[in-house]
């Protein structure tokens, strides 16, 4: 007997990166072999020296074959062994050992948009449906678009053993949300990657896509983001280091730096409006949606818990944002 493993990888698209995968037919009992691909198909190689290295990181439970199939989350390296500059796992790997006794923990809220053909889902041919209100959390086929995809993804994803912890509807028609996590660095990254992927593969079932996009929608619609919400055991224990983890992000040049890092097209879904703050302006504050950073008001009351940086595009890579944060709030936080 077999049993199948769909390998999977981060590819290099520019500005973009894109997900990719492959199927393996493995013997009953095989452990998950290094693996081979032809990277100059993936913006990934040269197409004289194509040759690149999945390494398998972590597997998974595969929810859409079921049976003893798994899914196959991989690193991709050159063929000398040294990690492929796409391969933005590697550098998250050190910072978050440097930091281990920290115990960081992140929780991502991947905002996300529905596409049927040109169109987001729930928008009708040749115009726009009724503005933003009533959309946010909403229920009744004149407000909610996808619900059965999103049911089926959510399933998928508890199934795969991924740790979420809850599902929304978002304010612009066929606009969701999931969350992953509280999780390390590495997981909650390494899972939110297989949820984008099992949302992809999810939705082509029903003819639909699904894209990250910071701003699908040009005009008084919402964007998408990647809230990012960021704790050490320091910050679980009590306010001060709360406070400085949000001091921290907005010193020395971190504010641009971070930016520059958190998803393409930041500027686009960051004007001020849309509850975002501008881009080039760091701000933080309690409750307040319209800041670069958000202390929930259960923390101020709590006197400890955790912040929301709320810049990251949907788009943004995990694997550098959760390492952007460690290397900055952690360091402060070693002082
Ligand atoms: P909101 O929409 O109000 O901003 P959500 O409920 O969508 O908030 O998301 C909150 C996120 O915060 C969840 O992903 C959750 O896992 C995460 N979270 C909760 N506690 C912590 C913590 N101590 N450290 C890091 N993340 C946390
Ligand atoms: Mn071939
Ligand atoms: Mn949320
Ligand atoms: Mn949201
Ligand atoms: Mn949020």
């Amino acid at each position: 007997m077999t049993y199948k493993a769909e390998y999977i990888w981060i590819d290099g698209t520019q500005p973009t990166a894109k997900l990719r995968s492959k199927t393996k037919i493995l013997a009953d009992g095989a452990e998950l072999p290094v693996w081979g691909f032809d990277g100059s198909s993936t913006s990934q190689a040269e197409g004289h020296a194509s040759d690149r290295v999945l390494k398998p990181v972590a597997s998974y439970p595969d929810p859409i074959r079921g049976g003893a199939h798994v899914l196959v989350l991989c690193e991709v390296f050159d063929i000398d062994g040294t990690p492929h500059e796409s391969n933005t796992r590697a550098a998250l790997r050190e910072t978050s050992e440097r930091y281990a006794d920290q115990e960081s923990l992140f929780g991502i809220e991947q905002e996300y948009t529905f596409f049927q053909g040109a169109r987001p889902l729930g928008f009708p041919e040749g115009g726009f449906p009724a503005p933003q209100g009533g959309y946010y959390c909403g229920v009744g086929a004149d407000e909610i678009f996808g619900r059965a995809v999103v049911e089926k993804h959510l399933d998928n994803c508890l199934a795969a053993g991924l740790t979420l912890s809850g599902i929304n509807a978002e304010v612009m028609p066929g606009q969701w949300e999931f969350q992953v996590g509280p999780l390390s660095p590495l997981e909650v990254a390494d899972q939110l990657w297989v949820a984008r992927w099992l949302l992809y593969r999810t939705a082509e079932d029903f003819g639909i896509s699904a894209t990250l996009d910071p701003k699908p929608v040009k005009g008084d619609w919402n964007g998408a983001g990647a809230h990012t919400n960021f704790s050490t055991k320091a910050m679980r224990e009590g306010y001060e280091a709360v406070v400085e983890a949000a001091e921290a992000l907005g010193r020395d040049g971190k504010p641009l730096e971070h930016i520059k890092h958190y998803g393409a097209g930041v500027e686009s879904r960051l004007t001020g409006a849309h509850e975002t703050a501008p881009w080039n302006e760091y701000s933080y504050g309690v409750s307040d949606r319209g800041a670069s950073v958000r202390i929930p008001w259960q923390v101020e009351v709590d006197k400890k818990g955790y912040i929301e940086d709320r810049r990251p595009n949907a788009n943004v890579d995990p694997y550098v944002v959760t390492r952007l944060i460690v290397d900055t709030c952690a360091a402060a936080l070693e002082k």
